[in-house]
């Protein structure tokens, strides 16, 4: 099954792809989560993609293509992929078809996670991650059972994004309105489009998009 799960920054894309990749058996292909490592490696495409990220702009298409196609050729993509966070431009949602129809694969679904710009602030800034195993929290929406404890994994150690405070939000924000949501049309006339309440609960959420590819049969 081949996925995308579009939505704005915060829209809960990657806590919704984690356990959709946990239920089905499907790799999660996060670009920001790729760019974040070469970042911290310290590769060519990490050292281009720094200055970008942190200003809340979006790096290059040609980069993210280049990184994405080789990532769907990997062992794990076998039983398919939910992309996370790609396409964001319609030239990457054009090299997406380009690239799919060249390896004869399908989408099964586009999920839009829909969530007003005035909650996003907030999901964005009470966002961290744990340091060892990755697992996703919200200071306020989804705190660790026990503070300053993993549930998954009990590590202690947690991380924040440098992209997520509340200046460069708003520039994020910018870049989905501008440059993404135009994508949505194109996704809209190819069918298998579904658009689910991201403003609910993140069960009711994962309910939802369940329920979604339940029906595709
Ligand atoms: P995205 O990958 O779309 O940027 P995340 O999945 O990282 O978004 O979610 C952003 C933050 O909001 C995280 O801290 C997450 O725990 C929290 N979150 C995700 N979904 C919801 C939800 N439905 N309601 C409240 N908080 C949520
Ligand atoms: P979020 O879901 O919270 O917006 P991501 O982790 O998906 O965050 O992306 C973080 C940053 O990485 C983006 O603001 C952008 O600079 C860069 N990025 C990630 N994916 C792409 C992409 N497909 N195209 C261009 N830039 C990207
Ligand atoms: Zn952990």
């Amino acid at each position: 099954m081949n996925l995308i799960l579009l939505g704005p920054p915060g829209a809960g894309k990657g806590t919704q792809a984690k356990r959709l990749q946990d239920r089905y058996g499907i790799a999660q292909i996060s670009t920001g989560d790729m760019l974040r490592a070469e970042v911290a490696a310290g590769s060519p495409v990490g050292r281009e993609a720094k200055a970008v990220m942190e200003s809340g702009a979006l790096v290059s298409d040609d980069i993210i293509i280049r990184m994405l196609g080789a990532r769907i050729d990997r062992p794990d993509c076998a039983k398919g992929f939910i992309l996370d966070g790609f396409p964001r431009t319609v030239p990457q949602a054009e090299a997406l078809d380009r690239l799919l129809a060249e390896k004869r694969l399908k989408l099964d679904a586009v999920i839009e996670l829909q969530v007003d710009d005035a909650a996003l602030v907030e999901r964005v800034a009470g966002r961290f991650t744990c340091k060892s195993c990755g697992a996703g929290y919200h200071d306020r929406f989804q705190p660790t059972r026990v503070p300053g404890v993993c549930d998954a994994c009990g590590g202690r150690e947690f991380v924040r994004r440098a992209d997520d405070n509340r200046e460069t939000v708003a520039a994020r924000l910018d870049a989905y309105h501008r440059q993404t949501a135009p994508i949505l049309p194109h996704y809209q006339a190819q069918g298998r489009f579904f658009s689910v309440d991201g403003m609910a609960e993140i069960d009711e959420v994962t309910r939802q998009i369940e329920s979604v590819l339940d029906r595709l049969g």
